[in-house]
């Protein structure tokens, strides 16, 4: 007699709950993928903005993705998948400002003149400090660790 097929309980439908639930599944067992929130999708998401279906926070797939490539192609996503160059822009007091170089930068209404300077210094004195040589044991911290010491000593919270 072949043994019960196991049952397990997955909480959270996120992108972390569903793929571990597919993978039990796949693999015999019987799933039940718990959600608290009335969507699946959890960070990864979509929400209703105006009439449009949007992330519910940003999220980009790059053509090097490639298990999440994979992924969409196993459930038979892989034609939905289209790459396209996209913008990115701030949307502000009703307005949606975008943010895609220099000229942007020099006009982006959001910021002050003085705004976009300290901006533009500590993106500036930031690059310096990656680049220098004689910080190259700093560049040893992992990149988050630092980037929030330094942001945060420059820029606050
Ligand atoms: C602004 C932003 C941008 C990002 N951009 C990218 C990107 O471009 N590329 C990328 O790869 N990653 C990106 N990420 C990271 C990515 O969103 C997360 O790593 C990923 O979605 C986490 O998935 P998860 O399933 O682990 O957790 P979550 O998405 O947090 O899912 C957890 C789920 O569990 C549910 N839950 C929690 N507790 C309970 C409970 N007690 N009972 C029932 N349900 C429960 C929650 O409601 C949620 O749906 C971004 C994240 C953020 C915030």
């Amino acid at each position: 007699m072949r043994p019960a097929a196991p049952r397990i309980g997955v909480v959270g439908a996120g992108i972390l709950g569903t793929v571990l639930a597919l993978r039990l599944a796949q693999g015999g067992a019987r799933v039940t993928l718990l959600e608290r929130a009335p969507t699946p999708g959890g960070l990864a998401g979509s929400m209703d903005f105006d009439g449009h279906r949007v992330d519910r926070f940003y999220h980009v797939i790059v053509p090097s993705d490639e298990r999440m490539i994979a992924l969409t192609e196993e459930l038979g996503l892989g034609a939905e998948l289209h790459f396209t160059p996209v913008g990115a822009g701030f949307f502000v007091d009703g307005r949606m400002h975008p943010f895609n170089g220099v000229g942007d930068f020099l006009r982006f209404p959001p910021l002050s003149p003085l705004g976009r300077a300290r901006l533009a210094w500590i993106e500036g004195e930031g690059r310096f400090w990656y680049s220098a040589p004689s910080r190259a044991a700093v560049k040893a911290l992992p990149e988050g660790l630092h980037r929030a010491r330094y942001g945060s000593r420059r820029a606050g919270r």
